[in-house]
């Protein structure tokens, strides 16, 4: 079963590319942010935890983050694979989900990292904002995002390429052609 992480700044396209990954490939779409979103929407005490970080730009803390996400895992039915939109953030996330994985027989791993110059990400995440009503896609919120992306999480790429599972995309240009590179990419792997 594999799980591909599909990796990149806000705004990189990980989301719209996930979307045309799930349609060829049959895989499950996990999105940490949606997950966390839904949990904002229900109105509990715990959503209101998760709203202070996700508004502030900062992320969610490993623990948490790591047992929602192994909670949704073990909860969704039979699958070709996942698509892991928005996971691993941290360094300390992709090893949870390694020992993870370990434990599962046929488990593979592959990492597509979507590569988008800054000036692009801020503007495609500023127009984004204009109709996703989202709390944290306004200019303030996007640049301590960049930032906690950039020491954080940019790490994650190491991690992967140590254990050759790094694939790098350049995630500029029309929808189609940076699908195509990633299909491209894939070959053999899926
Ligand atoms: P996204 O929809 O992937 O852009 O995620 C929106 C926000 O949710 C992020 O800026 C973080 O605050 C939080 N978040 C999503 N995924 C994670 C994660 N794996 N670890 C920590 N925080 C996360």
């Amino acid at each position: 079963m594999l799980y591909l992480i599909l990796f990149g700044a806000p705004g990189s396209g990980k989301g719209t590319q996930s979307d045309l990954l799930v349609e060829k490939y049959k895989l499950t779409h996990l999105s940490t942010g949606d997950l966390l979103r839904k949990e904002i929407a229900s109105g509990s005490e715990l959503g209101k935890t998760i709203n202070e970080y996700i508004s502030n730009g900062n992320l969610i803390p490993d623990e948490m983050m790591i047992s929602m996400l192994s909670a949704h895992i073990d909860n969704t039915p039979a699958t070709a694979g996942f698509i892991l939109d928005g996971f691993p953030r941290t360094v300390a996330q992709a090893e949870a989900l390694q020992n993870m994985l370990e434990q599962r027989e046929g488990a593979q791993t592959q990492l597509v990292d979507l590569e988008v110059d800054k000036d692009e990400l801020i503007s495609r995440l500023l127009k984004r904002g204009e109709t996703s009503g989202r709390s944290d896609d306004n200019l303030e919120t996007i640049q301590k995002r960049l930032e906690v992306y950039e020491t954080k999480t940019k790490p994650v790429n190491d991690y992967y390429k140590a254990k050759g599972l790094h694939a790098c995309i350049d995630g500029m240009g029309t929808i189609d052609e940076i699908f195509q590179r990633i299909v491209k990419a894939l070959e053999g792997k899926i």
